[in-house]
């Protein structure tokens, strides 16, 4: 059976560009959108070149240009969206819906993947403000997605390895320290942990699985389901040596919030939710999902220890 044809939205971000490297990989014709804002930014033009030159196509297209749009969805089967989405970087989520309308027009769309990729936002109706914001946009996308009749998969990826565990689960690293720690409320809440190019290959794995079709697939790698106190107890182990460690409660976390960058409230809200609430891992994934380790038993996802040596 022919693959299908996929084309990534936002293939130079921090997400993105392992999307189109896990599409090629699994051998998808992979079509990349080429946005003329990006202008002279020399590093999205290489990165943008050498994907090309792995063997992917790149769609000249704007997000102020609906034409442009609708014909670069009308070359492919799937879309998967990666925009930005985290405060301190940019946030374009509701980008999306003109994204949206370029597919309902084209008609042609298998499975489109909306840039979600975190915590599953419809689990968030009661989330804390401002962090609320990024779940609050993520549920309009989708509202659109699903009033277009677009078939969709929304993909929660949990924790970015690369966010939570180089930084010992404390907002503002992303580096561990080999001397202290400060521990998250008791530190007992379990969170998952997703090593980002592994986020990429389920993704991939995803996108024409009848399995996955109008579903929510939630990546929980079962060995990486893991409070901060375990995290710092492999990253002790891998460096064998015990961290000195303090603990801070809730009212003390959030009592910084009111003088914070609005950019650092979203996020403290997001750490909030994780570490001291537990919200990725206090639920049973129900009819409206699936577990991506259980339908891809053959990716040989990263371990937390493991993708903790890169830290040595
Ligand atoms: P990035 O900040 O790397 O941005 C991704 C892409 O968004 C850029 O490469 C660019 O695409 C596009 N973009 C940025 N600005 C604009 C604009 N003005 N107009 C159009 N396109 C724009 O995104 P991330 O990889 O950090 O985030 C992707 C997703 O992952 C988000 O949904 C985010 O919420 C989620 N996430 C989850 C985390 C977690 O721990 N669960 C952590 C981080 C992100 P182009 O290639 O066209 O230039």
């Amino acid at each position: 059976m022919a693959k299908s044809k996929v084309l990534i939205v936002g293939g130079t971000g921090y997400l993105g560009k392992r999307v189109v490297k896990a599409s090629l990989a699994n051998g998808h014709d992979t079509y990349i959108l080429q946005r003329p804002e990006i202008g002279v930014d020399i590093e999205k033009v290489e990165m943008l070149i050498s994907f090309k030159m792995q063997g992917a196509h790149l769609v000249t297209a704007s997000f102020d240009d609906h034409r442009s749009l609708v014909d670069a969805v009308k070359r492919v089967d799937i879309v998967i969206c990666a925009i930005s989405g985290v405060h301190i970087r940019s946030h374009h989520i509701l980008l999306q819906l003109k994204l949206v309308d370029a597919i309902k027009e084209a008609g042609n769309v298998k499975r489109f993947l909306p840039s979600e990729f975190g915590t599953d936002p419809a689990r968030m109706k009661n989330a804390m403000g401002p962090g609320r914001v990024t779940f609050d946009d993520k549920m309009v996308v989708r509202k659109a997605i699903e009033e277009a009749g677009i078939p969709f998969t929304y993909v929660s990826a949990n924790c970015f390895a690369g966010y939570f565990l180089g930084g010992l689960c404390q907002i503002g690293h992303i580096l561990p320290s080999r001397d202290s720690v400060v521990l998250l409320g008791d530190g007992n809440q379990k969170a998952i942990y997703v090593d980002e190019d592994d986020i990429a290959t389920y993704t991939i794995k995803a996108i024409d699985d009848p399995r996955t079709l109008n579903k929510t697939l939630y990546l929980r790698p079962p060995q990486n389901i893991l409070s901060q106190r375990e995290v710092v107890q492999i990253w002790e182990k891998l460096i064998g040596k015990k961290l000195k460690k303090s603990t801070l409660s809730k009212e003390e976390f959030l009592a910084p919030m009111k003088d914070l960058e609005y950019a650092e409230q979203v996020g403290l809200c997001h750490y909030y939710h994780v570490c001291y609430e537990g919200c990725l891992a206090n639920f049973e994934i129900g009819e409206e999902g699936e577990e991506a380790s259980k339908l891809y038993p053959e990716v040989n996802y990263t371990a937390v220890e493991n993708y903790m040596k890169r830290y040595l």
